[in-house]
């Protein structure tokens, strides 16, 4: 059996690499025949760059990318406000700019490496299922068949249509110019900067590389008329930065341009049969907050892992969860950006001075810049299931596993989109020794075992981190979350043989 992948975006090129990194035959079936040079998203959250790390990308994309360290709020050429980022706890702690189309490069050349091919030109058309495939027929006539078929075929996906599954959301009104222009000199304003004006918000967002090359975003929803496909001129774009940005930024080169019109929308159902939804194809919102690329490329190692497991024998309902954790998720991401878009949309004055002056004020509040620098991360994502004691220190079954250093290297070295990861923190003191796992990291069934000790985690933290001073264990997933926490290693043993065996999964 293999895995069909529709689309080679960043969320199909993603699990594409997930599943090639599981050893598992896939195609990457793509609809265009030529590379797309498309700028679009912009930003790698933290949490996206640890799951990047796991397929040994996270290196490279730094490389390239520069890390955003906070953004400001202007009227003019007054800095009205300062929105500092407070790094979160990550190895990579920061929003990595990079344009989409560098990433998709990186991931491309990648899948090479691996000998995954992207096949071009082969837009999928139709999609049947049987019990035990799922044949998709391509423009062409071709028909190819496969275990299983991840949609990841961008907003308009064809595999959604052809699964007769409803994308549920609406139009929200706004529309917006991008463009990707080079300055003549590097403006004297933060990385990213928002001028909040009566005809809504202008932004500017440093792009990596030369300082003077910038991405603008700018309201024009209340324009007569629209310079249409492919969008504004260089003359119109400095019109828009004179009349409500910066004074004397000469715009000398644009060298992409789009035109976005906001709308939201969540697919009814991720999956039907042997078919799933994944980034785009399953959720779309406006770019507030840089969050939807890595949205897609969460959904797609959550799904690949999952499906790996289920072709070397793990049972098919370890594939359930894949559509309540992640489009939970996507829910309440669209929630968010929906209340960050309505703000920006604001137009009534006195609306538009309340909103001005409850930024102001947040911006200057510890606590909030923490907490909006933690969710942009995406670091807070947890698949928590029922309720649990409250007081447990560390992370509970559901949550991000947390990063710490030992002796060599660091626990998310660890982890791996291949294997689960058991930690093993030694037995509680009332648990049976022989119980104990061996002191160098082990493999035992596609889990990978590794003790914490006072050799391995001289300072502590690791044992701080996950609340185990006095001893247990934890089983990771191949995405990074905890599966089991305990003082039962015979259970974390179970659980972890579950997902390749038979009983309970995760
Ligand atoms: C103008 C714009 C600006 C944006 N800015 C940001 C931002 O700042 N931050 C952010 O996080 N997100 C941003 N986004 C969103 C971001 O671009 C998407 O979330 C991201 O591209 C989703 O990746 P994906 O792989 O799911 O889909 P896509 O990138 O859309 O990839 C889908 C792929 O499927 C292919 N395809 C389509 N139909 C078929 C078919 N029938 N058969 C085979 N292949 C097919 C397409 O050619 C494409 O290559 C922006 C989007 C737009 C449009």
């Amino acid at each position: 059996m293999s895995v069909l992948v529709a689309g080679a975006g960043p969320t199909g090129m993603v699990a594409a690499l997930v599943l090639a990194a599981n050893g598992e035959v896939c195609r990457v079936l793509e609809r265009r025949t030529q590379l797309s040079g498309s700028s679009r998203a912009l930003g790698l959250q933290a949490r996206s760059m640890e799951l990047l790390a796991g397929i040994g990308l996270a290196e490279e994309i730094e490389r390239v990318a520069y890390r955003l360290s906070g953004a400001s709020m202007m009227r003019g050429d007054t800095e009205l406000s300062r929105f500092a980022w407070v790094p979160p706890q990550s190895p990579y702690p920061y929003t990595y700019v990079l344009p989409q189309s560098g990433l998709e490069d990186i991931l491309r050349d990648r899948l090479r490496t691996a000998g995954v091919e992207i096949e071009t030109g082969a837009p999928v058309q139709t999609v049947a299922q049987h019990d035990t495939a799922v044949e998709v027929t391509l423009a062409d006539g071709r028909v190819v068949q496969a275990g299983w078929l991840i949609g990841a075929d961008g907003s308009r996906s064809r595999v959604r249509e052809e699964l007769g599954i409803d994308l549920v959301g609406r139009d929200t009104g706004e529309t917006y110019y991008l463009a990707d222009i080079v300055l003549e000199a590097r403006p004297p304003f933060q990385d990213s900067a928002m001028w909040l004006g009566p005809a809504g918000p202008l932004m500017l967002m440093r792009l990596p590389g030369a300082a003077e090359l910038w991405r603008i975003f700018a309201d024009m929803t209340d324009a007569e008329s629209l310079d249409e496909p492919p969008g504004p001129s260089m003359a119109e774009l400095q019109a828009l930065l004179d009349e409500r940005g910066p004074s004397r930024t000469r715009i000398t080169e644009v060298r992409w341009t789009s035109i976005y019109r906001t709308r939201v929308g969540l697919a009814a159902a991720y999956r039907q049969g042997r078919a799933f939804l994944a980034g785009d194809a399953a959720h779309v919102f406006p770019p507030f907050g840089g969050q939807g690329m890595n949205l897609g490329i969460h959904d797609a190692v959550d799904l690949a892992w999952r499906l790996a497991r289920v072709e070397r024998g793990a049972p098919t309902d370890l594939l359930a969860a894949y559509e309540t954790e992640r489009r939970t998720v996507a829910a309440a991401t669209i929630r968010d950006v929906e209340s960050r878009r309505r703000l920006y949309a604001l137009r009534n004055p006195v609306a538009r001075s309340l909103r001005d002056a409850m930024l102001r004020y947040g911006s200057r509040i510890p606590g909030a810049a923490r907490q909006a620098s933690l969710q942009n991360s995406q670091l807070d994502i947890s698949y928590r299931r029922g309720r649990e004691w409250p007081y447990t220190r560390g992370p509970r079954d559901g949550d991000r596993a947390p990063d710490a250093p030992l002796t060599d290297g660091t626990v998310h070295d660890r982890f791996g989109v291949d294997h689960f990861t058991l930690l093993d923190f030694g037995a509680c003191d009332s648990d049976d020794m022989r119980n104990e796992a061996p002191d160098t990291p082990r493999s035992v069934g596609g889990t990978v075992e590794v003790r914490i000790d006072d050799e391995t985690d001289p300072t502590g933290s690791a044992r701080d981190r996950y609340g185990l001073r006095r001893g247990g264990y934890v089983l990771i997933r191949p995405d990074g979350y905890v599966a089991y926490r305990g003082s039962d290693l015979t259970e974390a043993r179970r659980v972890a043989a579950a997902c390749t065996g038979t009983g309970q999964t995760v």
